[in-house]
């Protein structure tokens, strides 16, 4: 016999913080190759900062303004999609 569970999901959205917007914190940035996405989500669900969109059309995109440069989506991407770039000193 199968048992019915209400399932609570909670989705959060970057936001400007007191310090302003947390893309101008980093020193790497992805670089996405959407030629190479097989639109996997991976990123999308491990992005500590949910700077990972995901579009209509299931592909992503990447919110600079919030993106920190971690790298996490870069490592769970199994195809390579995003890669890491230094920043360009200002
Ligand atoms: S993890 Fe890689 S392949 Fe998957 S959606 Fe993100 S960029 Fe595309
Ligand atoms: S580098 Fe980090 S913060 Fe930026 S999109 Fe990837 S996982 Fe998110």
């Amino acid at each position: 016999m199968s048992k019915k569970y209400n399932v609570v999901t909670s989705i959060s959205y970057p936001k400007e913080g007191a310090m302003g917007k947390t893309g101008s914190w980093r020193v790497f940035k992805p670089i996405f190759s959407k030629d190479k996405c097989v639109k996997c989500l991976r990123c999308w669900i491990f992005c500590p900062e949910g700077a990972v969109k995901k579009n209509k059309d299931g592909s992503v995109s990447i919110d600079m303004d919030y993106c920190k440069g971690c790298g996490i989506c870069a490592n769970v991407c199994n195809v390579k999609a995003i890669i890491m770039e230094r920043e360009e000193q200002q």
